[in-house]
């Protein structure tokens, strides 16, 4: 069995009193590897090597370095790429090729902070012929980031790129179920030439680990993406030391089908909006909106495919869906699903896999690409995430009752519209109260475009350069130019 230790201040470290736990192979149901549980000296530990590298080596390294030092940490992460992803699929449980795609979305994500690492810059005027004011954009300070499961090397990337390009530092906190690949980032940036202490990563249970690194008094600011709960828990704790704080939450996306869409379009980019990462994703657009008369048509074609989605081991090519992150994961989804059935929704397909992946393979990991019709926006499984591969159908009569439907949860962080009129189309994605809103393609994240959501799906934008206002403070400097002393006082 390996034994994984974290990284502070550039070295391997195991946890202060020995202690580790265990993560998991969750496609197999085997243990992958047993890693270091932080105590809260290991947290101070990590937080003083970072608070130490602010004022130390990270702020004698100018921004041209520090750009040479991400674009170095993305080109070593592309030539490691497959045994990234491999790593990633095998402890997270989605297929290979996505993690593949992930990674190589998080190279592209530090090569847009490479870059502008070099362009962060304030501004300048005179206030009056007797003052002039210029602004500084200085890093925010010691960050902490607290990142989620899903798509673990990708989130760390998304907090670590915008932060040392603005000048901070930071100690990592990957969720406990898929801790491996960050861990493997903090050598490869060791590796780039960033200076110990710059960029640690804390390992173990979020409301010990995690609080002990929200809550410390060095820390500056928080970054987290996950559950809107815990992120209402981190937002309590930041408030209690006004330590800045950006959220990305949870989601309940539309997806809403207009009945003059160019339905198969509209039927292939739904499945890749809902079954990709089997569902787990922030943005999954987990409700479709279909207008009636357009309901049985999609559903009948989007239904067929999503059965025929190829579900098995996550490392072969060929596998479109893979299991859940954990037995558990699939066990809650699978319950949202019973649930909803007893409410009155019909299984048109999908549910639970019983032993049908062979002997190598947990079928009580995985869940079946799922879809309920005949679902009431306000029920539960209208309204609550399920994070897992279950979208549910509700139908529409007009443009209105689709929009009101579409922001009808407490949730607004991504939304896609499919349509063949255009105006419709730009219309519709101004009155839905979402991030990111896509019109007749199922994307939703791109480096260079902003990502985060609204109403309680968050707050902060990632991705796109404005993520450095989440990671610098402006400071004004005011400059007298004035030949005589100011007199204010008239003296
Ligand atoms: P959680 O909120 O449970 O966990 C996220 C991270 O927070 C983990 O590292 C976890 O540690 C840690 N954590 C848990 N409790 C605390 C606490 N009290 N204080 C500090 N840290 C804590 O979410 P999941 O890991 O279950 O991820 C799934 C959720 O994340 C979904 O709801 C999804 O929508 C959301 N998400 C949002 C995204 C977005 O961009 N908006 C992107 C991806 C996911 P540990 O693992 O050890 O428990």
């Amino acid at each position: 069995m390996t034994e994984v230790a974290m990284l502070i201040n550039g070295e391997a470290h195991p946890s202060a009193d020995g202690r580790t736990f265990s993560t998991y192979e969750p496609a197999r149901g085997s243990t992958l590897a047993e890693v270091a549980r932080a105590t809260t000296d290991d947290v101070d530990a990590a937080v003083s090597a970072a608070r130490t590298a602010l004022s130390g080596a990270w702020a004698k390294t100018s921004p041209a370095k520090r750009s040479r030092m991400l674009a170095r940490l993305a080109q070593l992460i592309e030539g490691q790429a497959d045994a990234l992803a491999e790593l990633e699929s095998r402890n997270n449980g989605k297929p290979k090729w996505q993690c593949l795609a992930e990674i190589r979305q998080a190279v592209s994500d530090l090569d847009l902070f490479a870059g502008a690492a070099q362009h962060i810059y304030g501004r300048s005027f005179a206030v009056n012929p007797s003052v002039l004011s210029y602004t500084l954009r200085e890093p925010v300070g010691v960050c902490a980031a607290i990142i989620p499961w899903n798509y673990p090397l990708m989130m760390a990337t998304w907090k670590l790129a915008p932060a040392l390009a603005a000048g901070c530092t930071l100690v990592l906190k990957p969720a406990s179920a898929t801790p491996l690949t960050a861990l493997e980032l903090g050598k490869l940036a060791l590796e780039a030439g960033i200076p110990a202490g710059v960029f640690n990563v804390v390992t173990g249970p979020g409301a010990e680990v995690g609080e002990a690194l929200a809550g410390h008094r060095w820390i500056d600011k928080i970054a987290f993406t996950g559950e809107t709960g815990t992120g209402r828990r981190i937002a309590t704790i930041a408030a209690q030391g006004l330590k800045r704080v950006s959220l990305e939450l949870g989601g309940k996306s539309p997806n809403l089908v207009f009945a003059d869409a160019d339905i198969d379009a509209a039927v292939l980019g739904s499945l890749w909006a809902i079954y990709y990462s089997a569902g787990q994703s922030c943005e999954a657009r987990s409700r479709i909106l279909v207008e009636e008369s357009a309901h049985d048509r999609f559903v009948e074609a989007f239904a067929g495919k999503a059965a025929a989605l190829r579900i098995g081991d996550p490392l072969l090519d060929e596998t479109q869906v893979g299991s859940m992150v954990s037995r558990s994961q699939a066990e809650t989804v699978l319950g949202f699903v019973d649930a909803a059935v007893q409410d009155g929704a019909r299984l048109v397909t999908g549910g639970a896999l019983d032993g049908e992946l062979g002997p190598e393979l947990d079928a009580r990991a995985y869940v079946r690409p799922t879809v309920l019709d005949g679902v009431a926006n306000d029920s539960r499984i209208g309204q609550e995430e399920v994070f897992g591969p279950v979208v549910t159908v509700t139908t529409f009569t007009d443009e209105a009752e689709a929009v009101k439907l579409a922001n009808d949860v407490r949730y607004g962080l991504a939304a896609t519209i499919w349509t063949g009129d255009s105006a419709r189309g730009l219309r519709v994605a101004a009155r839905v109260r979402a991030g990111t809103v896509g019109v007749n393609q199922p994307f939703a994240a791109f480096p260079g475009v902003p990502f985060g959501g609204f109403k309680e799906s968050g707050y902060g934008r990632e991705m796109s350069i404005d993520a450095l206002d989440l990671y610098t403070e402006q400071k004004a400097v005011l400059v007298s130019t004035s030949p005589k002393p100011l007199n204010p006082f008239g003296m």
